[in-house]
């Protein structure tokens, strides 16, 4: 063999082979080093609380500074529950809460094979409650909570500490986390919201949530209001002033008694959407047609997925712990201790 065939068969194996075996090698180090981090130990019989284990940090797109903050998971988890659940909830509600966002946060996680936020290149999540999950740092908490602040922040911590390390998994990996504020009574799929299908996401009874101050609520245009708003975002439909009731009709319902499809002015529009045209609630919604006036009534407050904060404060006050709630919210799951 020539010599330049020698030195050419050289360069193609220190170009092709050495990077790919060096990056097949990282990869399934990662693989092994995650799915040695979900233990067996289930909460209750866990023995195994005293070994140290350095947990990478969270790095944290804040919009109230526009700064990109690196926070120790458990601090990013108080933050999270104190802006995402009314520290007034029952403290196993509020665990429910931390591991929930604590779930939420770790599926993020670069560290752990996460996409980050997709919104800000740099964060693993940013602080915008309809993106990534709310957070709040202390200052924030002081201003909102005034004189309760210490007991506010004492009760928080402790739900925080108590579900210290401890996440929702389905199968060993930990689960792509939705929750909602209330319920109409029913949780929605996941499959009813956003175009994904996840297995434990199903419709599930949520009860005692009526007397929730947003459990009902009416959002009220004026007719040329209502017809304005439709039109800014589908400039082709036929939908007029005189005699809107009949251009407006629900066509179909999900499972868990949602609007699926409503049309208007001919044009045939889901739910989800049309929830986010005018602001409303819930995809629990009825029209009320009234003298140059739409009224329409909501049940519930948030998308429907997954726990529902007022139901899971009731099921609390009903005694069950924050395992039960997470269990009844999200089928088939574990709740297990990041180690
Ligand atoms: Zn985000």
């Amino acid at each position: 063999m020539r010599w330049w065939v020698n030195f050419i068969l050289s360069i193609v194996l220190i170009v092709l082979i050495i990077p790919t075996l060096i990056i097949k090698g990282f990869s399934s180090d990662k693989a092994e080093s995650e799915s040695a981090a979900f233990g067996d130990d289930e909460r209750g019989d866990d023995i195994s609380i005293t070994r140290q284990v350095r947990v990478p940090d969270v790095a944290m797109y804040d919009h109230t500074t526009k700064k990109l903050v690196r926070l120790a998971l458990e601090d990013y988890v108080v933050g999270a529950v104190a802006a995402e659940m009314p520290a007034s909830f029952e403290l196993e509600a509020l665990k429910a809460q931390a591991v929930a966002a604590r779930t939420l946060a770790m599926k993020k996680m670069r560290a752990f094979g996460g996409r980050g936020c997709d919104k800000h290149p740099q964060a693993d999540v940013c602080s915008m409650f309809n993106h990534c999950q709310a957070w709040i740092s202390e200052q924030q908490m002081k201003n909102n909570w005034k004189d309760r602040y210490q007991a506010n922040y004492e009760k928080i911590k402790k739900a925080v500490e108590e579900t210290q390390g401890y996440i929702i998994t389905y199968r060993d990996e930990p689960i792509e986390v939705f929750y909602h504020s209330t319920s109409n009574g029913k949780t929605a799929d996941v499959s009813e919201v956003f175009s994904v299908s996840l297995p434990y996401y199903a419709v599930v009874n949520s009860p005692g949530e009526e007397d929730s101050p947003r459990y009902r609520q009416t959002f009220t245009f004026s007719n040329d209001e209502f017809v304005r708003i439709f039109k800014k975002s589908y400039p082709s439909s036929n939908l007029s002033v005189s005699n809107l009731a009949s251009q407006i009709k629900i066509k179909s319902y999900t499972e868990s008694g949602r609007v699926r499809e409503v049309v208007v002015g001919g044009i045939t529009v889901k739910g989800t959407e049309f929830r986010l045209l005018y602001g409303l609630n819930s995809t629990d919604f009825k029209f009320r047609f009234e003298k140059n006036k739409v009224k329409i009534d909501t049940v519930g407050f948030g998308h429907g997925v997954g726990m529902s904060q007022v139901g899971a404060n009731h099921m609390a006050k009903q005694g069950y712990t924050y395992v039960d709630i997470l269990k009844h919210y999200y089928k088939g799951i574990e709740v297990k201790k990041y180690r």
